[in-house]
């Protein structure tokens, strides 16, 4: 088909057949023998994937904003103190999100590209009665990835709900809710989970539940309120039925095939692939001539890249070009920098190919606008970086 392109987006990614087809059934009763079985599948399997071991997790028709909408309503009462490690554009959104729910936010910020260092947090943390310590994993306007481990941690030490928006890393980069001290992670199907968009996932840990049942008010949104899917998620993992919603039957089909996947492949071997493929793209861009948005090496994720665009390069000259060429790249998202960078998504069960391919439509791309380089130079450097990276043990 020489019309089909290549989604190298950060979300949504390209699918598998297996995912895509079991969307394409026929649609079951959310109460058919065969649909619980596969409902209460995908809830023990995203434990798995979330490696937590104590977890609730929660299945809910929506995007990411509604797994993070979840998180606030049912967290946050009227007046609690909420510390937000802002990255970017998914952290003003989370910010602007808990303060609708009464929250008194405070943020600690870095320079565009940055992030605050675990320092910084700290001196914020101490002396504060945070409810919530709030961290976004990868944020997918910068490319940045935070120190979740380091981060999740201090917000052990002094007492906070640790809440993580893994909408760009949950199943791509490494996130050990259990071991490292989460409270609540969450993401959405569309992006390293590899199932069409329309899922809101989350993970809630104990210490998130027992906050929750301690509330003193209402939950002030009917439908993320979980006393309202509690109940549905235990049913379900029991194999049995209950009704509040009517649940997105095929896309829960189809996230229980694509978890099946991810845990078939492991989670070792699923965060090495995505650090292996994140520096052969690093690699190639860096040979092209062209600067990243994080600040420096270690900021950056594994699921995603944002390159900046060279001198004398437009987004609206070269992302037309890259997909002539065969792949759809995003352009820039955070408003301070919309239009000096792009964004390449390289997440979920995409491989060396789908990168080479990615680096030769880029080039095409960067040539056409009259950028000089080597022509193949940024193919070669990936190809050689991938297997270096995975010649090393992780
Ligand atoms: C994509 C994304 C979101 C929002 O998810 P939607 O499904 O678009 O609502 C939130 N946070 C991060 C880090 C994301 O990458």
């Amino acid at each position: 088909m020489k019309d089909r392109k290549l989604l190298m987006i950060p979300g949504p990614i390209e699918f598998e057949p297996a995912v895509l087809s079991a969307l394409g059934a026929p649609t079951t009763s959310h109460t058919a023998p065969d649909f619980v079985e596969a409902f209460g599948q995908a809830l023990e399997r995203m434990r798995q994937v979330f490696l937590s071991t104590d977890g609730q997790p929660f299945i809910l028709a929506g995007s990411g904003t509604l797994a993070m909408d979840t998180a606030g309503a049912n967290l946050v009462e009227p007046g609690d103190r909420v510390l937000v490690v802002n990255t970017g554009y998914f952290g003003d959104r989370f910010a602007a999100l808990l303060e609708r729910y009464g929250a008194q936010v405070t943020q600690v910020r870095a320079a565009v590209g940055g992030r605050p260092s675990p320092e910084t947090v700290e001196d914020a943390l101490r002396g504060n009665q945070y409810k919530l310590l709030v961290i976004t994993h990868v944020d997918t306007s910068t490319g940045v990835i935070t120190d979740v481990r380091a981060l999740a941690a201090l917000g052990r030490k002094y007492g906070t709900l640790v809440v993580v928006d893994g909408v760009c890393s949950v199943a791509g980069e490494e996130l050990r809710m259990s071991e490292w001290g989460v409270d609540v992670a969450l993401t959405a199907s569309q992006k390293a989970i590899g199932v069409p968009p329309g899922l809101a996932l989350v993970m809630a840990g104990p210490r998130a539940m027992e906050a929750f049942r301690a509330r003193r008010s209402p939950v002030a949104n009917y439908y993320a309120d979980w006393s309202n899917w509690l109940p549905i998620m235990r049913a379900y993992e029991a194999r049995q039925v209950a009704y509040f919603g009517t649940p997105a039957v095929n896309l829960v089909w189809a996230l229980n095939v694509s978890l099946g996947q991810i845990l078939a492949e492991g989670l070792d071997a699923r965060f090495a692939r995505h650090r292996a493929l994140a520096s052969a793209v690093r690699a190639g861009i860096a040979v092209l001539g062209l600067g990243q948005v994080p600040l420096e090496g270690q900021f950056a994720a594994n699921t995603m890249t944002a390159p900046r665009f060279p001198p004398g390069v437009t987004a609206a000259g070269f992302l037309p070009r890259v997909s002539a060429a065969g792949v759809t790249l995003a352009g820039g998202l955070h408003p301070a920098i919309k239009s000096e960078y792009f964004r390449i998504g390289h997440m979920g069960s995409t491989n060396l190919g789908d990168i080479l391919a990615t680096l030769g439509a880029i080039e095409a791309g960067l040539a056409s606008c009259g950028h000089a380089f080597p022509l193949g130079a940024g193919v070669a450097a990936a190809q050689a970086a991938f297997y270096e990276a995975s010649s090393q043990p992780a």
